[in-house]
């Protein structure tokens, strides 16, 4: 799902009969190329996203409460969960690092689950906590940063002359230059194969 989610850079290249290959992302000023990578570093959603993050180490907190009330959940532990990297907000060591971004997009860091099993939670509760708190996490970001990227993506379509009845309208005369041009470079290949020079210094 996280793959297909329709950003201008995935546009520009499945539809570059609309999308100009310059424009840059519609939410902030930045030249930047609007995809997933920037959609976590866009200024426009800094506070959403760590609001998110926050949002998550207590959903995270509450859900342990709730599945394992006699977990001892003492200050340095909630300290000391809050350090993991995978709360950071976007991979900015050089080395390799397990960051928010991930864990939002539903990938479950290994240091993560091993430190709440440090509480003597059995590793299915663990799952149940995680899981239900990354649920929790994805669907605040649909309704909020997704929500309102959305918008402004319909918006600077708008403002480019791009509306449904374009894209519609537009896509079937795409389609048919995007086969005529894959059909001329498969002859190409066909003329320029091995068996086909041979067929042609026979004849
Ligand atoms: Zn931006």
């Amino acid at each position: 799902m996280w793959d297909e989610l329709p950003f201008l850079e995935r546009l520009q290249r499945n539809r570059s009969d609309l999308y100009d290959a310059s424009w840059t992302c519609p939410s902030c000023s930045l030249s930047a190329k609007e995809n997933w990578n920037h959609l976590c570093s866009c200024p426009a959603y800094t506070k959403d996203f760590q609001g998110l993050n926050i949002a998550t180490h207590s959903n995270i907190i509450e859900a342990i409460k709730c599945h394992a009330p006699k977990a001892h959940l003492t200050p340095t532990w909630k300290r000391d969960l809050a350090a993991l990297s995978c709360w950071e907000l976007l991979n900015t060591s050089p080395t390799p690092n397990f960051s928010f971004d991930l864990l939002l997009r539903g990938f479950i860091p290994l240091n993560l689950v091993n430190y709440i099993k440090t509480l003597r939670i059995a590793s299915t509760t663990v799952t149940a906590i995680i899981a239900e708190s990354v649920t929790a996490t994805q669907l605040i970001f649909r309704k909020t940063i997704w929500h309102t990227r959305c918008e402004q993506m319909v918006a600077f379509e708008k403002n480019m002359g791009i509306d449904a009845c374009t894209k519609k309208s537009n896509a079937f005369t795409y389609l048919i230059d995007h086969i005529h041009n894959k059909v001329q470079v498969q002859e190409l290949l066909h003329l320029l194969s091995p068996v086909s020079r041979i067929g042609s210094l026979g004849t």
